[in-house]
C-alpha cells in the first residue's frame, strides 16, 4: 500500500478530483457574478451574494487542500506544511470529494484508499517516535481463520500459532517489538480499545472503509493504516502483508532522538 507508485496514483486521484471541483466552483462563481451584474431584483442579488460567499469559501478550502497535498508530495510536508493541516483540510473536503468522485464513476473504496495513503504519508513525514508500550497494533477479527476455535478477541496470545492465518505472525511481532496487539470485530470496539489503552500511536489493519472512518474519527492520534487483503471476499479469512505491518511498527518505535 505504501509504495511510491500507489502514492503517485493517490495524489493523482485526490488532486484531480479537487482540481475538477475547483474548476466547477470557479465556473459557478463566474455565473453568480454575471447574475449580480445583470439582475436588478433585490432578492436575486442577495441570494447571489450568499451563493458567491459560500462558493468562494469552498474554493478557498479546496485550493488550500490541493496546494498542501502537492507540497506534501513534493517532500516538504513535514516542515513547510504542518502535516496535520493536510488531513484537517482533507477531512473538510472529503465528503464532497467522495460524492463528486462517485458521481463521475470512481469507486468509493479507491478514494478512501487514497485518503488513507495520504494520511500515512503525513504520519511518515512527521517522523514521530514512541515507546513500544504506547503503540497499539489493531487487527480486524476477519484476519483469524474462519475454522479456528481459539478465542483471541479478549487476548490475542490465546492463538496457538498453528500458522493457518496471519494472527500467528502478528503475535510474533507483538512479542518481538513489545507493542500492544488487539483484535477487534468492528469499528465501535476499536474505539473502545483505543479509549481503554490510550495509545500514543496506532498501526491499524483494516479494509478501506474502516481505515477511512478510523483515521477520520481518531484525528488526534497518528495512525498508519495497512490495507488488508481479501482473497476470499470481504470480512472472511482476510490477510495482510506482514512486512508492511512490521515496517509501520518499527517506524513508530525506532528512536530518532
Ligand atoms: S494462527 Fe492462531 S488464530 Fe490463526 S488459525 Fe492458528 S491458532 Fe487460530
Amino acid at each position: 500500500m505504501n509504495d511510491e507508485k500507489n502514492w503517485t496514483e493517490d495524489k493523482g486521484i485526490l488532486t484531480g478530483l479537487l482540481a475538477l471541483m475547483l474548476l466547477l466552483g470557479l465556473t459557478l462563481a463566474a455565473v453568480v457574478v454575471y447574475l449580480l451584474i445583470r439582475q436588478q431584483r433585490l432578492f436575486v442579488r442577495l441570494a447571489a451574494v450568499l451563493l458567491l460567499v459560500f462558493t468562494m469559501a469552498a474554493v478557498l478550502v479546496m485550493t488550500a487542500a490541493l496546494v498542501s497535498i502537492l507540497m506534501l508530495y513534493s517532500g516538504r510536508g513535514g516542515d513547510a506544511v504542518p502535516g496535520r493541516m493536510v488531513t484537517r483540510l482533507l477531512n473538510i473536503v472529503l465528503a464532497p470529494v467522495l460524492a463528486f468522485g462517485r458521481f463521475i464513476g470512481l469507486s468509493r473504496e479507491r478514494i478512501q484508499r487514497a485518503y488513507a495513503n495520504i494520511n500515512n504519508r503525513v504520519v511518515y513525514a512527521a517522523r514521530p517516535s514512541f515507546d513500544p508500550e504506547d503503540v497499539l497494533l489493531l487487527l480486524p477479527h476477519c484476519i483469524q481463520h474462519s475454522g479456528c476455535k481459539h478465542r483471541i478477541t479478549g487476548d490475542i496470545y490465546n492463538c496457538a500459532e498453528c500458522g493457518r492465518c496471519k494472527v500467528a505472525d502478528m503475535v510474533k511481532l507483538g512479542r518481538k517489538t513489545g507493542v500492544n496487539v488487539r483484535i477487534v470485530p468492528g469499528g465501535t470496539l476499536a474505539r473502545k480499545v483505543i479509549e481503554e489503552i490510550r495509545p500514543k500511536a496506532v498501526v491499524a489493519v483494516a479494509c478501506e472503509n474502516d481505515l477511512y472512518t478510523g483515521i477520520r474519527d481518531t484525528r488526534s492520534l497518528p495512525i498508519i493504516g495497512v490495507l488488508n487483503q481479501r482473497p476470499h471476499g470481504p470480512c472472511r479469512d482476510t490477510s495482510v502483508d506482514v512486512a508492511e505491518v512490521k515496517r509501520a511498527i518499527e517506524f513508530f518505535i525506532n528512536r530518532r532522538d
